[in-house]
């Protein structure tokens, strides 16, 4: 699905120029589940930004179902991201004025398909056991809740490619389980899947886990 060559990310802080990616190559096929592990500060949510087309690379190359990225507009790769790629981020940045199951159809909505959509949402809030917490907003649910909602959120447009960081960081084991077998299901229907994590369910239940370290990866490219 998406394939990152030799890229490089730098930050600028003022005059000082910080390298977060440092000539990183990885190669994620459809079906696949990648786990990425590494210290903190190791460019492990720098990488999925740039996989999931929300940064652009400071050098080197990634191409989208052989597309390459540099060569697309802002609004192509825009428009790319919302049909391919679903988010999970590390602070779940749910809306905090709409409900569990408004904040899961929002992408939806979003994309200009209204059609089903509180059908999707929430039987999505269900598979990940929020059933009863649909009409809940984001400050009535705990954090591992609104983890769970961050998750159906970024499932409710069907990507081909999930990016996740930490999605099991706040969810005891059972709960983690249930969210894996969620990503399980969805693997099965051919979508990659790349997980930043800490968590050794995650990462025992990877086909492949990559190592970042100081902005390279050690192991598990591809
Ligand atoms: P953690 O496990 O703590 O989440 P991480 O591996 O996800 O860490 P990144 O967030 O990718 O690490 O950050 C990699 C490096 O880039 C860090 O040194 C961080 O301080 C720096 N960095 C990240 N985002 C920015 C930014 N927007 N501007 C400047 N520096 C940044
Ligand atoms: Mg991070």
């Amino acid at each position: 699905i998406i394939e990152a060559t030799d890229v490089v990310k730098e930050y600028q802080t003022g005059d000082e120029t910080l390298r977060a990616l440092d000539g990183v190559d990885v190669a994620i096929r459809p079906g696949e589940f990648v786990a990425v592990v590494g210290p903190s500060g190791s460019g492990k949510s720098t990488l999925l930004n740039v996989l999931g087309l929300l940064d652009v690379p400071t050098a080197g190359h990634v191409e989208l179902d052989d597309r390459t990225l540099s060569e697309l507009s802002i609004r192509e790769r825009t428009r790319m991201r919302r049909r391919t790629v679903g988010f999970v981020f590390q602070s779940f940045h749910l809306v905090p004025t709409l409900t569990a199951t408004e904040n899961v159809m929002a992408p939806r909505l979003v994309g200009g398909e209204s059609d089903g959509a509180y059908d999707r949402a929430t039987s999505l809030l269900r598979s990940v056991g929020l059933g009863d917490r649909l009409d809940h907003y984001p400050t009535e649910l705990s954090g591992g809740q609104r983890q769970r909602v961050a998750v159906a959120r970024a499932l409710v447009n069907r990507p081909r490619l999930l990016l996740a960081d930490e999605p099991t960081g706040n969810l005891d084991r059972e709960t983690g389980q249930q969210v894996l077998s969620e990503f399980e299901g969805i693997a099965g229907d051919g979508v990659g899947i790349v997980a930043v994590t800490h968590d050794e369910q995650v990462t025992e239940f990877a086909d492949r886990v990559v190592t970042l370290t100081d902005g390279r990866i050690e192991s598990g490219g591809d």
